[in-house]
């Protein structure tokens, strides 16, 4: 008889909950501490992971759920999909995966990318015709085994075949021809291997997650997805499959998959809403588990339990059995609220993270077999989120009242000619103006100036004092490396969306929330859990200080409300594009304010506009409509003489190429010094027409680019934009960077400028 599930999480965090794992690779990395130790506090955040979920009273525990960097790398590990580059590197198996995954001095790692429209990153796989797949590591068997040992029979967790491979890129010198796709065969030779020897392990279940289907997929793409579950589940002496699509509304893949021999399916309820009503025209369920998603694994934020009984009642009889999930892994969100010592108590209450999110799964599972009455006192905390439905202080009508009466004119500047013409009178800038991306060098002086202020050991006036030095040193440089307009440095933010968070009404900050970015990169978003309003500026007096030091015009630096909404966990009883608004509106009294306070040139840093964009193609027009709109809201409160400037960080637009036209800045800067300017072509091609500032030096590297280098890419910018568009500036912010390359390269890229000029 098959095992139910019951209930479950479709994945966990694995960071550590005070990043232990974060803390033991950068030891190992740094070599002071061996692979033994790693090992060994790896193994402690897998055991306690499993005793944690055994605990909460799931039903079903995730295994497999750890990963020393990246699930996607240990899946192309797991199957032998390892470029001959790093195998040639000689090391051991962990330090060959490290070299996958960070490279190594003579060997660059794989790229990365980020998972989905989350803030997670994985490594891209390089799949090519000479790709051998085969079952080359077994560790999902040996940890399936290790929580055996401990008596937690987990479900093991491993990316689908298609998603794999949909994630993946062709290898280098693969023929065009080629997609990974075409290997799909020999990849489920290697994964029904592997179903075999964790079923001979004892594993009653596996999990295999396909997200790659809530994005646009082709019909070729969905053959693919039927033949290999169709294969999978033919295979004798297997484990029951589950399979597991989120991030969205699986379209057509969500026949394909109700339909094929595999024994659950899961479906997210949360952000794939509209999966509810389409479930029960599917007569392939009846004889399945559907796991359900009612728990949002993204965001904070407490479930409405009585809101997902309802629902979850509704599927009760579409299907064999009904379990209780998350609507997807929570590695997306913190550990554990209760880590939370600083939060505003009544806007505590009102939050879930991982640890909380297992427990109201397990509430709702126990409520669709027992009933309500079985759970009514957990009924009855969670009027906590009907709390937050009337709290007081979500709301502030005046902003609500300013958003209402907002009209057209409000997100549109003058014409651009006029605009133009007023700003080269204010600026006086020599052609090809050299700029920055806003941040200089963090030294570790400025982090620890934050870190006593932080601590206590120096008050409020003297870290000021700190970072007024810091800028006067950063306006000092530029002065002496001859940049037409200066920055301030950025040295007071830690974060360009933190930073802004904790100064503005609407958000709070948690001390202990991180959440993996990659390998050991953490995040710790802010929360936005009520309406946004600037109780005083943010920025004005950094940016005057800076102005007053020189009299070449310093550019206001802030961030926009797209990226503000991107890095932070946002509130899920609005529109998106309503709290676009009024972030918008906080940020356009800033681009005010900086303006009355004499600052003449403001950008506006967009650089998340396209991570927002809706994994399906018919929402992004309606995403790409509010994200414009609360840009231009922001920035259109200006004189014409006052110059808007943004920047984003990539070089291929892809689906956002209009909407960049649309935000209609003065001077738009981006990604290029890799791509060699080949941004600058589609711009053109969308009828880009405004000044516009390609990479001229590659930020991601320590590498200092040659004066000749750079004359050379500014060469090709001529090529395809006339000199009165072209701005000189690098690809992105410096604060990674330190101050010998960067003196260094800035130096280069204003000698290339001044041997361009006369050209001209
Ligand atoms: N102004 C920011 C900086 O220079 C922009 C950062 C970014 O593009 N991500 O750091
Ligand atoms: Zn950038």
């Amino acid at each position: 008889m098959t095992t139910k599930i019951g209930s479950t999480v479709l994945g966990y965090p694995r960071i550590g909950p005070n990043r232990e794992l974060k803390r033991a690779l950068e030891s190992y990395w740094a070599s002071r501490s061996g692979a033994e130790d790693l090992r060994e506090v790896a193994r402690r955040l897998r055991v306690d992971t499993w005793r944690t979920l055994q605990d909460a009273g799931l039903d079903s525990v995730p295994g497999n759920t750890f990963s020393y960097y990246d699930q996607v790398l240990d899946t192309a590990v797991t199957f032998g999909a390892v470029p001959p580059r790093y195998t040639e590197l000689g090391l051991n198996p962990l330090d060959t995966y490290f070299a996958m995954a960070r490279g190594v001095d003579s060997t660059p790692p794989l790229e990365m990318t980020k998972w989905f429209d989350t803030n997670y990153h994985y490594l891209v796989p390089e799949i090519g015709p000479d790709t051998r797949f085969s079952l080359s590591d077994r560790t999902p068997v040996r940890l399936f085994q290790e929580a055996a040992d401990l008596g937690v029979t987990t479900r093991p967790v491993l990316v689908g075949p298609l998603t794999f491979l949909l994630l993946s890129k062709s290898a280098e010198g693969a023929p065009e021809s080629f997609h990974p796709l075409d290997k799909l065969d020999e990849l489920l030779t290697a994964y029904a291997e592997l179903l075999g020897e964790l079923k001979r392990a004892g594993a009653e279940w596996v999990q295999l997650d396909e997200p790659a289907f809530a994005a646009d997929r082709s019909q070729t793409e969905l053959d693919a997805l039927r033949a290999a579950y169709r294969k999978l589940g033919e295979l004798e002496g297997r484990p029951n499959l589950l399979v597991a699509g989120y991030f969205g509304d699986l379209g057509d893949a969500l026949d394909v998959l109700a339909s094929a021999p595999v024994d659950a399916l899961g479906v997210d309820l949360v952000a794939g809403s509209s999966t509810v009503d389409k479930l029960p025209t599917l007569s392939g369920l009846r004889n399945k588990t559907l796991v359900a998603g009612l728990v949002d694994g993204r965001n904070i934020w407490r479930t409405d339990l009585d809101k997902a009984l309802t629902t979850g009642a509704t599927l009760l009889g579409l299907a064999g059995e009904v379990a209780v999930s998350t609507s997807c892994s929570l590695l997306h969100v913190p550990y554990d609220v209760e880590a939370e010592e600083r939060i505003d108590p009544q806007v505590k209450s009102w939050l879930a993270f991982a640890v909380q999110k297992v427990r109201e799964v397990v509430v709702l599972g126990r409520a669709l077999r027992e009933g309500r009455d079985a759970v009514a006192d957990e009924l009855a905390a969670a009027a906590a989120v009907a709390d937050r439905a009337k709290a007081d202080r979500v709301r502030n009508n005046h902003v609500r009242a300013r958003l209402q009466s907002l009209r057209p004119e409000h997100s549109r500047r003058s014409d651009y000619a006029l605009r133009r013409e007023a700003q080269e009178k204010s600026l006086r800038l020599p052609p090809l103006p050299t700029t920055t991306i806003g941040s200089f060098p963090q030294t570790t002086d400025v982090r620890k100036a934050r870190a006593e202020l932080r601590n206590g050991t120096i008050d409020e006036a003297a870290y000021e004092q700190r970072m007024r030095d810091e800028i006067q040193r950063v306006i000092e440089l530029q002065e002496g490396l001859g940049l037409d307009v200066l920055v301030h440095g950025e040295p007071e933010r830690n974060d360009m969306v933190q930073y802004f968070s904790e100064l503005m009404e609407g958000f709070v900050s948690t001390h202990k929330g991180w959440v993996q970015s990659y390998g050991s990169r953490c995040v710790r978003p802010p929360i936005l859990f009520g309406d946004v309003s600037r109780p005083d500026p943010m920025t004005v007096e950094w940016a005057t200080y800076a102005q007053k030091l020189t009299d070449k015009p310093v550019k206001g630096m802030l961030t926009g409300p797209v990226t503000i909404l991107a890095w932070s966990f946002v509130r899920d009883d609005q529109p998106l594009a309503d709290t676009a608004g009024q972030v918008a509106l906080a940020i356009r009294d800033e681009v005010r304010d900086l303006e009355s306070a004499g600052i003449r040139v403001v950008q506006v840093d967009e650089p998340a506009l396209r991570e927002l964009l809706p994994l399906r193609s018919v929402r992004h027009e309606e995403y790409l409509d509010w994200a414009v709109e609360s840009f231009r809201l922001a920035t259109s409160g200006v004189a014409d003489s006052t110059q808007i400037h943004t920047h984003l960080c990539y070089s291929e637009f892809g689906d956002v190429i209009n909407a960049i036209v649309a935000l209609d800045a003065d001077v738009t800067s981006i990604e290029a010094a890799r791509s060699r300017m080949e941004v600058l072509a589609d711009l053109n091609a969308v009828g880009f027409a405004r000044g516009v500032g390609p990479g001229v030096y590659d930020i991601h590297s320590p590498r200092v680019p040659e004066t000749e280098e750079v004359t050379a890419l500014l060469r090709a910018a001529l090529e395809a934009v006339p000199a009165q568009r072209l701005w000189v500036n690098p690809d992105c912010g410096l604060k990674t960077r330190g101050y010998t390359e960067v003196e260094a390269a800035l130096k280069n890229v204003v000698s290339a400028t001044a041997a361009v000029r006369p050209t001209l």
